[in-house]
């Protein structure tokens, strides 16, 4: 297996991703091994998947013990996993329904499904969604006209309509592109996939005040921030705002596919008919769902994730104390992005990856660090000592 990889993945795949040169066979905590025996510490985390790091104790054994119980209903039944995860994720945030599907572009079509839907009833049949700028949203159709990316929209225009992206952390740029047809506001608390950008500490109050003064609803996409990632349980609690739906998946099953969306009382306005998955709030990803969430939870984890990325930026901000290197290091929680003054990402990334060190290229000239929330000092030490022996000299 380990030899021919790369012909299998040329011969048989749709050639959609550049993929680095290893084959992942096992993972513990944030320890992950390839085919050939090699040790790495994973601070990608499957794309800020396995929060809890890889095959934790607590969500294997929920995935065990519902293999061996039931995989499958379909929402014409209850199930039990399904029902304690939705009771968790709403005690345990401010909004009061949940609707569960299988990644984060589904959890995003639900909530502007919604959104239009709230158009409809309450503001004439609005249904423009003003999104930002470097968003991510997912690659569905929708998704990527609400993805404010030319890069990521070019190959399929024309786009379905309904969607403006403006510039983020702009309150006036959201005020001005408002009009009559306008139903919601979509936003990441912080851009995860642009590269960890933060707002100012006000942009989301001032975006909360205008959906309300305007009656649209306000949509938080917590895929990335969500589950503790951020340093919070929620992104929007760093932010001290309340929004009207958010959606959730990466984190939300630590590797098990399942998203949701969540919204509050006034918000949720979907009935009987309108909306639907066969495989959404499946009793195996929502059992791990439930395992992987009420840990984050109970354990405190989200303090842990605050703790340990104040850590590692001040440990990254001392390898290039005179800042010949590295431009900018941006973060919140265990999302951090290192931005360098030249496009270095790509030879940073595959040196690192063969002294074992995963990290992502977000951007040429810049890695998104997003180890595991339960990541160790002593995992981080060794993390900036391999980034800094191969920081260009
Ligand atoms: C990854 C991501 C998505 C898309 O999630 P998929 O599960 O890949 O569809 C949407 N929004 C944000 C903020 C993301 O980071």
């Amino acid at each position: 297996m380990s030899e021919d990889w790369k012909q299998i993945e040329s011969k048989y795949y749709m050639n959609v991703v550049r993929r680095q040169p290893m084959v992942l066979e096992k993972g513990y905590g944030t320890k992950i091994w390839d085919t050939e025996g090699n040790e790495y510490l994973d601070f990608t985390s499957g794309w800020a998947v396995n929060n809890l790091g890889h095959c934790h104790p607590a969500v294997t054994a929920a995935i065990k013990e519902q293999a061996e119980t039931l995989l499958q209903t379909s929402n014409q039944f209850y199930t039990i996993p399904q029902l304690k995860l939705a009771q968790t994720l709403v005690d345990n945030s401010c909004f009061d329904r949940v609707f569960f599907c299988n990644s984060g572009a589904e959890a995003n079509e639900g909530a502007t499904k919604l959104a239009r839907k709230w158009g409809k009833i309450h503001k004439k049949g609005a249904y423009h969604i003003i999104t930002a700028l470097n968003s991510f949203h997912g690659r569905t159709m929708n998704m990527v006209a609400a993805t404010g990316q030319p890069h990521y929209q070019e190959n399929w225009k024309p786009l379905p309509p309904g969607f403006v992206n403006v510039p983020f952390n702009d309150i006036n740029a959201i005020k001005e592109a408002t009009t009559e047809e306008t139903c919601a506001v979509m936003l990441e608390p912080v851009q995860g996939e642009a590269g960890v950008i933060i707002p100012s500490s006000t942009y989301l109050k001032e975006v909360r005040e205008w959906c309300t003064q305007q009656s649209m609803l306000l949509i938080v996409d917590e895929v990335q921030t969500g589950l503790g990632r951020l340093g919070t349980l929620w992104g929007y609690e760093k932010f001290d705002i309340q929004p009207d739906v958010m959606t959730l998946a990466k984190a939300l099953g630590n590797g098990a596919p399942i998203g949701a969306f969540l919204a509050r009382n006034e918000a949720a306005v979907l009935e009987p008919g309108d909306h639907g998955s066969t495989f959404g709030g499946n009793a195996l990803t929502c059992a791990a769902a439930f395992a992987s969430t009420s840990h984050i939870i109970e354990k405190r984890i989200s303090a842990q994730a605050e703790t340990m990325g104040q850590y590692l930026q001040k440990e990254l901000k001392a390898i290039d104390p005179d800042g010949l290197v590295i431009e900018e290091i941006r973060g919140m929680g265990l999302l951090i992005g290192v931005v360098f003054k030249n496009e270095i990402a790509a030879q940073l990334v595959e040196s690192c990856n063969q002294q074992g060190l995963l990290i992502h290229p977000t951007r040429p000239n810049l890695v998104r660090l997003m180890p595991p929330l339960t990541v160790t000092k002593q995992e981080i030490d060794l993390a900036i000592s391999i980034l800094q022996n191969n920081l260009p000299k």
